[in-house]
């Protein structure tokens, strides 16, 4: 531990800015976290999303915990859920233990992004809304959230009175290269197509999705309020701006297989302030804990593409034969020598693929098109 007291100056309240701040203040540095918005967790809206569970051989929550990060919200363990092909086939998935969390996005009192708020203000961290943070003079983080939309998610909240689960579809003609989702977790629900391609189709796939769960397990929508977002992934060559650290999606830090970026945000958030807190070298900090499984993720992504819907139905066929979908899961996401091999490859096939052609930018309105102008989603 260095013993510098100067105030650490952290640009963004989301999951990866709060977990260093709190990981800052727990070493007792003073810390100024700024937040763009009126509140946190603003471009979520009260969101259900999933903390996965299947990076790490142990429990997420318990890991967090660990690493100082108490995530006291409103959560569901979720073990069971149900997938279908792009024929209408369901396919179980069953987990021992959970396989993801559950968790509400937003500035609602039960939110995740409330809790990580509350512990952090507990802890005597400053937090300054509608501060936009354009230059740190001293020691600082930046924090900010995605830069570029590889993905997007689009589609809806509800209130609804269908019991809580999750349920996904694969199939390209609803979600390009990715997945249609629903979750509900106490009455309230959001649906969702999460698609990596064909951005400027953004409506007609919003529709077929909805109209698809209405169908398949019927979805019951309740004041209805249209949401969307954008995913940023890369695995990064340096995650630092000058003297800076950079935690969180800023730097790229997410799931590229499927946009699972909470958990990869706060363990860089706590790496990011480490690094500060110990004059130690954050780029080998993240790349030990994060490195591995995210270039994994990258070759699963590009194999994933390779599928299509024939594919997504032999994969969900084989993983309904598996006894544990975390544990298949895990297994996926470790690294092997094949998998090695194939990460110059798959990074390069996903960086030609960012320049999405099916969109032309002329008269848009696409969630992708818009996340430039600010403030975006
Ligand atoms: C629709 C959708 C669904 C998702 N579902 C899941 C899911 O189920 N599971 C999962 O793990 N991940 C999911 N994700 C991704 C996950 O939400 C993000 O990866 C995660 O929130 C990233 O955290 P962060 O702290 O890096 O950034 P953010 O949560 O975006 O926080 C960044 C904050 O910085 C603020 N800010 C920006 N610029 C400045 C500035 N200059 N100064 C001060 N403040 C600034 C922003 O207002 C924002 O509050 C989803 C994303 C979307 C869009």
């Amino acid at each position: 531990m260095n013993d510098d007291t100067r105030v650490v100056e952290i640009a963004g309240a989301g999951p990866a800015g709060l977990a260093a701040a709190i990981t800052l203040a727990h070493a007792g540095r003073p810390v100024i976290v700024h937040e763009a918005r009126s509140e946190v967790g603003y471009r979520f809206q009260r969101d259900l999303q999933g903390l996965e569970n299947w990076t790490g051989a142990r429990d997420a929550l318990d890991s967090l915990r660990e690493l100082g990060i108490m995530p006291e919200c409103k959560w569901i363990p979720c073990r069971q859920g149900t997938a279908f092909d792009a024929w209408g086939q369901p396919y179980g998935i069953h987990s021992h233990e959970p396989l993801f969390y559950m968790v509400e996005r937003g500035s609602g009192p039960d939110t995740l992004d409330t809790a990580l708020l509350r512990q952090a203000t507990g802890l005597g961290v400053e937090v300054r809304f509608d501060s936009r943070l354009r230059r740190v003079q001293g020691p600082g983080i930046f924090a900010t959230g995605p830069k570029a939309a590889d993905a997007i998610a689009v589609g809806y909240h509800f209130d609804t009175s269908m019991g809580d689960g999750f349920w996904v579809i694969c199939d390209d003609n609803i979600a390009p290269r990715g997945y249609a989702y629903l979750l509900v977790m106490g009455g309230r629900g959001t649906v969702k197509s999460c698609m990596f391609s064909g951005f400027k189709q953004e409506a007609v796939y919003v529709k077929r999705t909805v109209e698809a769960f209405q169908r398949l397990v019927g979805l019951e929508m309740i004041d209805t309020r249209a949401h969307g977002g954008i995913g940023n992934f890369r695995v990064p060559a340096t995650a630092r701006s000058g003297r800076h650290a950079v935690a969180g999606e800023q730097a790229g830090f997410q799931d590229t297989l499927w946009g699972f970026g909470i958990r990869a945000a706060l363990v860089s958030g706590v790496l990011a302030a480490c690094s500060l807190l110990e004059d130690s070298d954050y780029d080998r900090l993240w790349r030990q804990a994060l490195g591995e499984v995210m270039a994994t993720a990258t070759v699963n992504r590009a194999l994933y593409e390779l599928l299509g819907n024939r594919g997504y139905r032999w994969l969900l066929r084989w993983q309904q034969r598996q006894p544990d979908a975390r544990a298949l899961l895990h297994r996926c996401y470790r690294p092997s020598r094949l998998k090695r091999l194939l990460v110059p490859l798959a990074r390069r096939r996903l960086h030609s693929q960012r320049k999405d052609e099916s969109c032309n930018h002329v008269n848009c309105s696409c969630v992708w098109c818009q996340h430039g102008g600010e403030p975006h989603t």
